[in-house]
């Protein structure tokens, strides 16, 4: 166990709420994850260190202990530190369903025991709008469960697995080779050091048997289309007691028929009319959230002006900022004219001033430098 103060660890105040903690914690956990940092000793500490506060200040009652008496006051409470990450991942797999850690801990966990079961994948379709807000989504899956005979152990029930001969329950064996004792795992019963002597009828001694399960994702707003979700434990059942594997998520955000996010900006095209674009205008634009909001065109707009509102965009995946809408101006050429509106746009070009058109003029003046 370390001695360093717990909420140092994590950078928070001694009055930080659960979710200040556990957002802390996050970022902690990306910052020094050992996928991102190998072999740096240091960046492992700093990671097992915050896991270990976090462990603490995340439980009511250890973390009033810890208030009260310091790291005195969790001594024999199963704050023992991380033999390992698989541990802290154990631990703390739930706070990582966030797409932010979408496929950094694969592969990370182990069974002891049972072999694992199978990882599963599906494909989910969620609006702009739930991006904004994130969203909570069931789906349907067919998948192994541990099964409802022999509760997964795949020995016919009033039965139980006996105690393997081959391996005399030691699930490997010893060959020698050479100069060399070579150890593997019993071929009888695949390291288990116990083997079904009459197996499930229902699951036929696999221990698993599908099913259709219903399932609840949360899905955390600022998600990145196509991101792979991680659900720990929601994959298939492990085999012998093993742990289930995991469930991954393809998130697919629909497109949207106004918006398109750019970042964590949405970006929206609105078009208007050369007289709106020289004598300033105000218009309606579309919020995904707000309904319509009226935003000011200056005077003397040109096509591909940018105005911002504020926060009407993307929250980041840690909540802390938010995009902002980006109205996209296009100065539309009217494509159908009256003999009235013609000859008012012919007088309104005899009057144009030599001022008026910055840009035409300039272009000019270079071309003019160039033939010179
Ligand atoms: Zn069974
Ligand atoms: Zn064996």
């Amino acid at each position: 166990m370390s001695q360093e103060d717990y909420y140092q660890v994590l950078g928070v105040g001694r009055n930080a709420s659960e979710d200040e903690i556990k957002k802390a914690y996050r970022q902690l956990a990306l910052k020094y994850h050992p996928d991102k940092n190998p072999d740096n000793k240091e960046a492992e500490t700093m990671f097992k260190s915050a896991a270990e506060a976090y462990g603490v200040l995340s439980d009511q009652d250890k973390r009033r202990k810890y208030d009260q008496f310091g790291h005195e006051g969790l001594r024999g409470s199963g704050v023992s530190g991380f033999s390992g990450f698989d541990d802290i991942f154990d631990a703390f797999g739930d706070i990582f369903g966030g797409s932010i850690f979408e496929g950094m801990f694969g592969g990370g966990r182990r069974g002891r025991g049972g072999k694992r079961g199978r990882n599963l994948r599906c494909d989910m379709k969620i609006e702009l709008v739930d991006v904004i807000t994130g969203v909570e989504k069931t789906l349907e899956i067919s998948r192994k469960e541990p099964c409802g005979d022999c509760k997964g152990s795949g020995a016919q029930p009033g039965t139980s697995p006996i105690t393997c001969v081959y391996c005399k329950g030691r699930g490997e064996i010893q060959k020698s080779q050479g100069f060399f004792m070579v150890r593997s795992a019993c071929p009888k019963c695949g390291g288990q050091g116990r083997v079904i002597d009459t197996p499930c009828r229902k699951c036929k001694g696999s221990g698993a048997a599908p099913k259709t399960a219903t399932i609840s994702v949360k899905i955390p707003s600022g998600i990145e289309d196509a991101t792979r979700l991680r659900v720990t434990g929601q994959g298939e059942a492990g085999e012998n007691g093993g742990p289930a594997g995991d469930l991954y998520c393809d998130i697919h955000v629909s497109p949207h028929p106004i918006f398109e996010r750019h970042g964590n900006d949405i970006v929206c095209d609105i078009p208007i009319t050369f007289p709106q674009a020289a004598l300033g205008c105000e218009v309606e634009a579309p919020t995904l959230q707000r309904g319509k909001k009226i935003i000011k065109i200056p005077k003397g707009s040109q096509s591909g002006d940018v105005i911002a509102v504020k926060n009407e965009g993307v929250p980041d995946t840690y909540g802390y900022t938010r995009g902002n809408l980006l109205v996209h101006i296009t100065v539309e050429t009217p494509v159908k004219i009256s003999s009235r509106q013609e000859a008012l746009l012919r007088e309104f070009e005899d009057l144009n001033h030599k001022n008026a058109n910055p840009k035409q003029k300039n272009f000019f003046q270079k071309m003019r430098n160039y033939f010179s």
